[in-house]
């Protein structure tokens, strides 16, 4: 699906691209390859692929960055990365669980537990070839994206901001949604006082694009929905959450 010439969504659970457990995937078109956001569930990476094809044709060339450790985006990597022959670049804090595919640190085995994923959805271990720490500014496929750790929804969890065809970008994973909805959950690294702390490290960024992981995206005024969130934080309330699970899901 066409998002803009250069900005593709090439899986997704609620725009039926792909497998019902995954994110949003978006592929985009940078000056030496393609650069893939987050994996899905690994569950329908066929579908993937196949759109990855078809929008490109040529995918000799790309990386795989990986937003944070939950399954519906990083189950996907060990799969995507074999058949494309792209290398993982993720942060440090989300490195050692896909490298040891581990299954509880990931939220996978309670999710399975709850019957949320089925049984043979599974982390299996891949290597990372780029690790990122929060303020790095690294280069991936002709993006220069600078990397923003934000905890709250994981303590893992980190945004990606960069400048492309004259518009301010953020990929924002599960940190903030449309309307400024924030990806508070019921899981142990999951929390309030992240978001208090981190969240307005994404104050005042001007962000035109933001490419959440579930729900709308958005191509203008993508800073109003941060905004949002962080005036109720601000106020001392708790945002508007997808922890209630009937928001965006
Ligand atoms: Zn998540």
């Amino acid at each position: 699906m066409r998002i803009d010439e250069w900005l593709y969504m090439v899986g997704s659970r609620q725009f039926g691209l792909s497998s019902r457990y995954d994110c949003h995937i978006y592929a985009l078109r940078g000056e030496r390859g393609i650069l893939l956001v987050d994996t899905g569930s690994g569950m329908g990476h066929d579908a993937v692929i196949a759109k990855l094809r078809s929008e490109f044709g040529d995918l000799s060339r790309g990386t795989i960055l990986i937003t944070h450790k939950h399954p519906d985006h990083s189950c996907g990597a060990a799969r995507l990365h074999r058949e494309l022959g792209w290398s993982i670049a993720t942060s440090s804090h989300t490195a050692p669980l896909l490298i040891s595919g581990d299954e509880d640190d990931c939220g996978l085995a309670e999710a399975q537990r709850m019957k949320s994923y089925p049984p043979e959805m599974r982390l299996n271990p891949v290597d990372v070839a780029r690790v990122i720490e929060d303020g790095d500014v690294v280069e991936l496929e002709g993006f220069a994206l600078r990397a923003i750790r934000v905890r709250g929804h994981s303590a893992d969890s980190f945004a990606y901001l960069f400048e492309h065809a004259g518009k301010r970008c953020l990929i924002c994973a599960d940190i903030v949604f449309y309307g400024g909805v924030i990806g508070l959950i019921n899981t142990a690294d999951s929390n309030m006082n992240g978001y208090k702390e981190d969240l307005p490290k994404l104050a005042g960024l001007g962000i035109d694009l933001l490419l959440p992981g579930h729900g709308l995206f958005t191509v203008s005024n993508g800073q109003i929905h941060i905004d949002a969130a962080l005036k109720q934080i601000a106020n001392g309330f708790i945002p508007r959450a997808i922890g209630q699970g009937d928001l965006i899901f």
